[in-house]
């Protein structure tokens, strides 16, 4: 399936400026931009992957991670072929890097319909870049959102204001990772990035434009991408624009794709970014791919007892009330919506 795109403008000689990531390549007739998905036909830009859904699971929300967002949902979670980012460290570059049109043909009803099957709460796009294939994810976004559905971006933020308008018409929640904590250095050495600057306007663009839930993600890459003077400057910069109680996670890197020959995150590194981060004010605080980590758990910011207690993506204890407010001491802890039904049961994939 292709459509033509939505999110692109017109340029002299049949030439297309596609606006849906920061990267707004021009591109001439019969040629297709970075993300290998979108491309230009007769004038047009197309949307190469419109209806193929190249992988499917139904995951817990806390695996995006969002975790102060409906705890405890089951996600039906897609993606498409193709991404705007190159980073040699992902996890999933057999789908975001594959510059091939794949997957299994689905309408957005039927992704819909697919998540309402598998007893999920919402979708998330996430595996490579949504923003690239926008267009499908708000149809099928609308589409979920007639059955009851959330929606979630897993996003890496490099957007601009015209997705973010688009995001508005259908998303719910977003977590915006941040990668190597936005050092200049290692977003052009290591995911091909000259300026991670369009990821902070996203931000504040999401902030000012729409209500979805944001939550921040940091990966953070032993030796190269584990900068604490950039933790810290990210750090003030979510406590300066969003407040304290702006959740934000620092994940921990494992080896892969081509960058087997580095270590997985030392469990100290990913500390000392957590103090820099609560040194900064920040009251929520998460170390992420670390299960069994105290760090895990959501602590009260008042009393400091744990209010959700967890291991991994389980959610092993609940200690508020109906209205979200600590047991303890009753402060209120700014977690939406209530704890759902857990995942686990009917587990469902497929990959093509
Ligand atoms: S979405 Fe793809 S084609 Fe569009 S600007 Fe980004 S990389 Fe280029």
């Amino acid at each position: 399936m292709t459509k033509e795109a939505i999110l692109y403008e017109k340029m002299p000689n049949d030439k297309t400026l596609c606006t849906a990531c920061a990267r707004y390549c021009e591109i001439g007739k019969d040629q297709i931009g970075l993300c290998g998905i979108r491309g230009n036909k007769d004038g047009k830009l197309e949307l190469f992957v419109y209806g193929k859904v190249i992988a499917g699971h139904v995951d817990p929300i806390e695996k995006k991670p969002v975790i102060h967002y409906n705890p405890g949902s089951r996600i039906f979670s897609i993606a498409t072929t193709g991404c705007n980012w190159l980073c040699k460290y992902c996890q999933n570059s057999d789908i975001s890097q594959r510059r091939k049109v794949e997957g299994e043909d689905m309408t957005p009803e039927e992704v819909a319909n697919t998540a309402i099957e598998y007893g999920a709460q919402g979708i998330a796009y996430t595996y490579n870049q949504p923003s690239i294939f926008i267009e499908f994810a708000r149809d099928c976004g609308l589409a979920a959102r007639k059955k009851g559905l959330i929606n979630i971006f897993v996003s890496n933020g490099y957007d601009t204001p015209e997705t973010v308008k688009m995001m508005g018409e259908f998303l719910d929640c977003i977590t915006v990772d941040f990668k190597g904590s936005a050092e200049p250095e290692f977003t052009r050495k290591f995911i091909g990035v000259p300026d991670p600057q369009p990821i902070f306007d996203t931000l504040l663009e999401l902030r000012d434009k729409t209500n979805i839930h944001v939550e921040i993600t940091d990966l953070i890459v032993p030796r190269v991408g584990d900068n604490l003077e950039y933790a810290a400057k990210l750090s003030k910069f979510v406590y300066d624009e969003f407040g304290p109680e702006m959740p934000i996670h620092f994940l921990r890197f494992h080896p892969d794709y081509k960058m087997m020959d580095y270590e997985s995150t030392p469990v100290k590194t990913l500390e000392k970014h957590y103090q820099v981060a609560k040194n900064a004010g920040l009251e929520y605080v998460y170390l992420g791919n670390v299960p069994g980590h105290p760090w895990e758990h959501t602590y009260c910011s008042q009393c400091n007892n744990i209010v959700i207690k967890r291991y991994g993506f389980d959610i092993q204890g609940w200690n508020m009330d109906e209205n979200n407010r600590c047991k303890f001491c009753g402060n209120k802890i700014p977690i939406t919506g209530k704890l759902q039904k857990g995942y686990q049961q009917n587990r469902f994939q497929f990959v093509c």
